[in-house]
């Protein structure tokens, strides 16, 4: 059986412990490797690697880091084939998913900021004030240093792209890190560390600890020597990273939940709006914090729209990730499974109507090596009063529900009517409603006829219970950077 080692000053090693957790591929329910349960020792010696390596990885001239995250993003090019497998295996999504989206995406996240550290644009302002004697005369300019060790927290449904989002701007920008990938899905961040070591990136720049939250999660958040931590996960942990930086006044930076309203007007493309809202609401079995898993829907569309989306939901291609042809693939564990089907389970008690879905998919359907696994389907629900809870909490599985609007204030009252505001989808061919609507929108993120739009540059992030502070371009280049101001006066 395989087993996972810690990445740590660019060697391979066993935890402290030696204490592993078991991996599970969620399409067969087998265990099929192991994984470092790390603690604070080996925390702690990823710290004093990372913490050794700083000052010369932070001198090195701009152009020669972005060369070896060049280097880097070319590696993972060259191993799509095997980390799209090692994705899908560990997650459970269909492998073309993992080929188009999370490891294309993961390299250009390194070579994005490779590039946006050489053309990075600094502030500077001249000063020019009355003063006694005559005027005074200075100039302002804004250095911007890395903060030294980055901690770098990241959830189990896009293991490698969202790890990549973070290691990339951290590293940068001059500063080490250490990162810990989902103890759930860890397989693509072990590889990580061989492609970092092959990049010829330093030893102590880039480590990679391995474990679970309580124990390895809490010893990067509140170790003294890691003064910014970057966290993508739930809401209630994120509250809990959140008070320990504060407590510490450490840079923090959190990424969480989402329940996304997807808007559709009356005046909408609908041969467009209805495959999109399929796809919003079950790409990676619904499980991306961006998925729109409310659809409002103007009432003059409801019936059409709920057909279309019924309609899309079951012809979805399910079955066993690894198959090229496969469309929706397995959730990621059974204890995520129950939840999902504990959430329908209540939408039923509250006299929602389950359209399609509502159940795991039959043994039968599936292949005999996939009869095991954790697999649920697309489900569809209307009906349910927009106060409870199936409406207002995060589901994070194939769950869909849809609600009708009389006009554009309701589309408004019921999409804010939830505790979180990560992204927002809305269809219509009306200009001027559309911009209306952006701006009144509690969210991050807004998609005019289109979802899953991503432009690197772009601030990404949510507003309420999704999060604090934004990753993307400059956002994520001021995070892992100390301003300094100098005035000169002349
Ligand atoms: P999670 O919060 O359980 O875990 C996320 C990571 O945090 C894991 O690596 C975990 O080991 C670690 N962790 C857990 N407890 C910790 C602690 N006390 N201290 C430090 N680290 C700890 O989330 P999950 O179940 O892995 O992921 C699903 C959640 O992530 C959903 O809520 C989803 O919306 C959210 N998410 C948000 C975004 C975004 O960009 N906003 C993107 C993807 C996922």
């Amino acid at each position: 059986m395989h087993q996972i080692k810690n990445f740590i000053n660019n060697e391979f090693i066993e935890p402290a412990s030696r204490d592993y957790l078991d991996v599970t591929e969620p399409a067969t329910g087998q265990v099929y490797a192991k994984v470092p349960l790390s603690d604070a020792a080996d925390v702690d010696r990823a710290a004093v690697a990372a913490k050794a390596a700083f000052p010369a990885w932070a001198a090195l001239p701009a152009a020669e880091r972005s060369r070896l995250l060049l280097r880097l993003a070319d590696l993972i090019d060259a191993n799509l084939d095997r980390l799209a497998q090692a994705e899908s295996l560990d997650c459970g999504k269909p492998i073309a998913l993992a080929r188009a989206i999370d490891i294309p995406r993961s390299a250009a996240n390194f070579r994005y900021f490779a590039t946006a550290i050489l053309h990075t644009p600094g502030e500077m302002y001249e000063t020019d004030q009355p003063a006694v004697g005559g005027p005074l005369h200075a100039i302002n300019y804004t250095l911007r240093r890395p903060r030294s060790v980055a901690g770098l927290i990241s959830p189990w449904n896009l293991p490698l792209y969202l790890l990549s989002w973070k290691i990339a701007p951290a590293i940068a920008t001059g500063n080490t890190c250490i990162a810990k990938p989902s103890e759930v899905t860890p397989m693509t961040g072990a590889i990580l560390g061989e492609l970092v070591r092959e990049a010829g990136i330093p030893p102590g720049v880039v480590n990679i600890v391995h474990g679970d939250g309580r124990t390895c999660g809490s010893a990067i958040v509140s170790h003294p020597d890691v003064p910014a931590i970057s966290f993508t996960g739930s809401t209630g942990v994120g509250r809990w990273i959140g008070e320990t930086c504060g407590r510490m006044l450490k840079r923090v930076s959190l990424e969480l939940g989402g329940k996304n309203p997807f808007i559709i007007f009356d005046d909408a493309d609908l041969a467009q709006a209805i495959p999109t809202a399929v796809r919003g609401a079950f790409t990676n079995q619904g499980q991306i914090c961006l998925c729109g898993s409310r659809l409002l829907v103007h009432q003059r569309v409801f019936e059409r729209v709920l057909d279309g989306v019924v309609a899309g939901a079951k012809a979805l291609k399910i079955g066993d990730p690894s198959d090229a042809a496969t469309q929706f693939g397995a959730l990621v564990s059974r204890q995520h499974l129950d939840k999902v089907a504990g959430m329908v389970d209540e939408a039923r008690q509250l006299r929602g109507v389950i359209h399609c879905g509502g159940a795991s998919v039959p043994t039968a359907s599936l292949s005999e090596r996939c009869r095991n696994g954790y697999f649920y389907q697309p489900t569809v629900i209307s009906g349910l009063d927009p106060a409870c809870r199936v409406e207002r909490e995060e589901i994070f599985g194939p769950v869909v529900t849809l609600q009708p609007f009389d006009d554009d204030e309701h589309a408004i009252s019921l999409a804010n009517a939830t505790d979180y505001g990560l992204a927002a989808t809305i269809f219509t061919n009306d200009l001027s409603r559309a911009h209306r609507t952006a701006d009144r929108l509690h969210s991050g993120i807004v998609w005019i006829n289109s979802w899953l739009v991503r432009d690197l540059r772009t601030p990404f992030g949510g507003t309420k219970a999704s999060g604090v502070g934004r990753e993307g371009g400059l956002e994520a280049i001021r995070f892992f950077t100390e301003p300094k101001n100098v005035c000169v006066r002349i």
